[in-house]
């Protein structure tokens, strides 16, 4: 049953595909999801890609904002996990090569490049090679 002013969706995280990642990476996700649940809900049922070029458009610039208040985060690592998981978003897309810039709320702007090396850190096991060693965020669980 609906309720007035009630927005519900399930949403089913892969513990496999989260093994290693950072709660900041996981909250990134989290927020991605619920977007697709809520432009599905309001009748943007559409291709995951549309509703990514939707998120791209409408949906950055606050999710990075809210993510570096709620983690006290950098604010490019901010942007680096709002764009992660929009690679193919024409807003992405019509920007290539990779040094293509995106603007970022403080006036500054975000390389494609920066997006995924930081992204990455954020995602990746300490563990991964890509990393060396390195990570960024907080653990999951210690
Ligand atoms: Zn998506």
């Amino acid at each position: 049953m609906r309720q007035i002013g009630v927005f519900n969706a399930d949403i089913t995280l892969s513990l496999d595909y989260f093994s290693g990642s950072s709660k900041e990476s996981v909250i990134a996700n989290l927020i991605h999801e619920v977007l697709h649940s809520y432009l599905a809900y309001t009748g943007d049922n559409t291709l995951n890609s549309f509703q990514h070029k939707i998120i791209s458009e409408k949906y950055v610039n606050p999710m990075a904002i809210y993510l570096k208040t709620y983690f006290s985060m950098d604010i490019k690592d901010a942007y680096a996990l709002a764009w992660s998981g929009l690679s193919d978003s024409n807003a992405y897309n019509n920007n290539t090569p990779n040094d293509t810039e995106y603007l970022m709320s403080n006036g500054e702007h975000i390389t494609a490049g920066e997006i995924a090396t930081i992204a990455g850190l954020y995602n990746l096991s300490t563990n991964d090679p890509q990393n060396n060693g390195y990570t960024k965020g907080t653990k999951i669980c210690n």
